[in-house]
């Protein structure tokens, strides 16, 4: 028999659904949830209803928003000739924490996957295609994830790009060696591409 009874459970199934939060942590969460007395349980559906009613993608680079364009669309200082393609929202905020990122963004909502079935138009591919084609666009700056998937949704892009000979600059963020790693414990991949994609120390 359940120890837990059942709206206790439910919550317990619901809050397990979320990424990793196994059964242990969920019914930990799920009795914090049911003894706190400052109101955190009403507080908390309240935000829950809100952010599935209120955040909707924009309609330019798919970022999301509570507005009808998101913050960085709407934003004059932006430079707009260069686009930032990434993978997910997550990934806009991670760039725009490090402040060193003053142009546009595409948010794919994916990457190519064939293993997956998912192909360039079952993500925001095409759009991005559409936009590159304004003259203002100098520059597409592919930010997807160094995986399998990400390289391949690199690739793809820059051959759709260069095959409609748009006068676009396409580029790779850098990867290799993270701040403060040791080179004997890196992965071979890793210290690979940190070699090819070497650069000039008076770059730098
Ligand atoms: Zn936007």
């Amino acid at each position: 028999m359940d120890p837990y009874p059942k709206p206790l459970r439910e919550l317990i199934s619901q809050l397990k659904r979320l990424p990793g939060i196994g059964e242990k942590t969920a019914s930990r969460l799920a009795l914090y949830i049911l003894g706190e007395k400052g109101g955190l349980a009403v507080g908390l559906a309240d935000a829950l209803k809100k952010v599935k009613q209120c955040i909707r993608l924009c309609p330019v680079c798919f970022n999301i928003t509570d507005k009808k364009l998101c913050a960085i669309c709407q934003n004059a200082s932006r430079d707009v000739s260069i686009i930032c393609v990434v993978e997910d929202p997550s990934d806009v905020l991670a760039l725009e924490a490090t402040h060193s990122y003053n142009g546009l963004y595409h948010v794919l909502h994916g990457l190519i996957s064939p293993i997956n079935g998912i192909g360039p138009d079952n993500i925001k591919l095409p759009e991005l295609i559409e936009r590159a084609k304004k003259p203002s666009i100098k520059e597409v700056l592919i930010a997807t994830n160094p995986s399998v998937e990400g390289e391949s949704t690199s690739h793809y892009i820059h051959k759709v790009i260069r095959d409609a000979k748009l006068p676009v600059t396409v580029s790779r963020i850098a990867y290799g060696i993270p701040m403060g790693a040791e080179l004997k414990y890196m992965d071979q991949i890793t210290l690979s591409s940190a070699l090819r994609y070497r650069r000039n120390i008076k770059d730098l």
